[in-house]
């Protein structure tokens, strides 16, 4: 008996997986479709110096509307990541994202691009993203990538050449979601990393919790002492917005400001 519902079970799990894959599948074909298509969009979520009230610069994030319903970005990148899609829309986002920014940017502020650790890692990047800014007559120094912590922790070897060529055409790093993954402080020392972002679920516990404050006043001085500019991401509330100013962090990304839009429909000053 025990043996016949231990092969039941087991049925029972291997279906579910066999869901679950054939799901991801369907996802990574329409995706596939999607792209050739034109389905994928970009937003644009801006980058406040609530100090200046100014906009630095914007973070453009991709979207997919499939059959009316939009799909998680994780689940996108994760399905194109696992089905071989992530080069070609990397390089899809690059495009689309360069080309608002020579087209809707000032001078002044910068594009910020979100780059996903295989994608990252490729041996072809980096020729990908020159290639592409050459193409947009952006100048590189506007151009910013993020990268998470995932990114940098797995090949250190390989991640500082990557880093140090990109750096070399001009471009700024930032670390996006600073503070979750499991810590990369001692790699920041050796990597050309400009930039910290502070993952949105310290500043969504600041207003209650004297340990996330802590916690952010121990960033910011890390990121004083080794040079390293920050922006602190979904900040949500005013209380938010003054208790960082209060700890001397001005730039700042959050639905208090904006959520993310289409570039035209983003009513900014
Ligand atoms: P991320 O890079 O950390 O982006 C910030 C996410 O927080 C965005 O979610 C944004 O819409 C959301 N957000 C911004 N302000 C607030 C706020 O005040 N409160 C809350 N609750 N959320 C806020 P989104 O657009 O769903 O993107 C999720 C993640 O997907 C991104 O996290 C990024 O890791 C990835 N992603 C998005 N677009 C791209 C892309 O073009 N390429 C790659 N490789 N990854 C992307
Ligand atoms: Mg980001
Ligand atoms: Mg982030
Ligand atoms: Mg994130």
């Amino acid at each position: 008996v025990a043996k016949k519902s231990g092969l039941g079970q087991f049925e029972f799990y291997s279906d579910a997986l066999g869901q679950r894959l054939s799901e991801r599948h369907h996802l990574s074909q329409d995706l596939k479709q999607a792209l050739e298509q034109d389905e994928l969009f970009m937003v644009y979520q801006p980058i406040v110096l609530t100090s200046e009230q100014t906009v630095t610069g914007y973070e453009a994030l991709i979207r997919w509307q499939r059959k009316g319903e939009f799909v998680s970005p994780e689940l996108l990148i994760s399905v194109a990541e696992e089905y071989g899609l992530i080069h070609e829309i990397g390089q899809w986002v690059f495009r689309e994202a360069l080309s608002e920014a020579s087209q809707s940017l000032s001078p002044s502020q910068f594009m910020s691009i979100n780059v996903s650790v295989n994608q990252f890692l490729h041996k072809d990047f980096v020729e990908i993203v020159k290639c592409e800014i050459e193409r947009a007559g952006v100048d590189p120094e506007r151009v910013e990538l993020e990268i998470t912590e995932t990114a940098i922790v797995s090949d250190l070897d390989w991640t500082s050449k990557q880093l140090a060529q990109l750096k070399s055409l001009g471009l700024r790093i930032s670390i996006d979601d600073f503070g979750v993954a499991y810590s990369s402080i001692g790699r920041l020392k050796s990597l050309m990393v400009d930039k910290i972002k502070i993952d949105r679920s310290f500043i969504a516990g600041i207003a209650g919790s004297h340990r996330d404050q802590g916690i952010i006043e121990a960033i910011l001085l890390l990121a004083s002492k080794l040079d390293l500019s920050i922006v602190a991401e979904g900040v949500e509330t005013n209380e938010q917005a003054q208790l960082l100013a209060r700890m001397n962090c001005n730039t700042m990304q959050g639905f208090l400001f904006s959520k993310p839009e289409k570039m035209d429909q983003l009513n900014l000053s």
